[in-house]
């Protein structure tokens, strides 16, 4: 996996040119955010070594393939490690996928996965895991978090946006790179999160999907522009 640095705590880990996870730096600790496809384990293992620090947790922004599927093989080679999913990765980990009565009705998208690891801290929006406080990210998945670094403004989002192929809100089509917007479950309400994120002014987007952005508040302003034109679009033809 290619491993580059960005800012002094964040680690991109990248698989296929396209596929993304990160480590963050917490003192002499790393926390994995995201466990990226199938047979990621040695490449993220190899990463941490190559950083020179441990990984003392794991945390998921959603439980799609590819950003949960070397979960358990992760967590099978580190001891005392802490496990950190929001209550309903956790329940969708398991294998349930039931929406709530209070959300659209609308279909789940993309490929969830259960797996084992058991998750040993819930986290939900305003906690904090160390440095990291979480915020709901609700739109590509109803159980996407994000994670805002408080001590530098990086903020990762998982597939709220995706960078490759162009800046995009989840659910916006990027022709050339058109997974995780066919993998997302409710534009409007993508939409609402982008909004939020952006209200964060966060000072670098880190994205499953693609490089990471500096200053990205520009690119994240039109991405959402163009989501709110669909929006209105389609609400227009209802
Ligand atoms: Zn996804």
């Amino acid at each position: 996996m290619k491993l580059t640095q960005h800012g002094q705590y964040l680690w991109q880990l990248t698989r296929f040119t396209a596929f993304n996870c990160y480590l963050v730096g917490e003192g002499e600790e790393l926390t994995l955010i995201d466990t990226n496809m199938d047979g990621s384990h040695e490449g993220i293992l190899q990463a941490a070594q190559t950083i020179g620090l441990p990984i003392t947790r794991i945390t998921l922004t959603h439980a799609h393939v590819d950003h949960a599927g070397s979960l358990d093989k992760v967590a099978a080679h580190l001891a005392d490690v802490t496990v950190a999913f929001s209550p309903r990765t956790a329940e969708f980990l398991q294998g349930n996928l039931s929406l709530r009565p209070d959300e659209p009705q609308t279909k789940l998208r993309g490929g969830f996965v259960k797996r084992t690891t058991a998750v040993t801290q819930l986290i939900q929006a305003g906690d904090q895991l160390g440095s990291l406080r979480v915020v709901a990210a609700p739109g590509h998945t109803p159980d996407q978090i994000a994670f805002y670094d408080e001590r530098d403004g990086t903020l990762i989002v998982g597939d709220a946006f995706q960078t490759k192929a162009g800046t995009a809100v989840a659910g916006i089509t990027r022709w050339l790179f058109p997974f995780p917007a066919m993998a997302t479950w409710h534009l409007p309400t993508a939409l609402e999160t982008a909004v939020t994120l952006l209200d964060l002014n966060p000072t670098r987007l880190a994205v499953g999907h693609g490089r990471v952005l500096e200053n990205p508040a520009a690119e994240m302003d039109k991405a959402i522009q163009e989501a709110e034109a669909k929006v209105h679009a389609q609400a227009q033809a209802a």
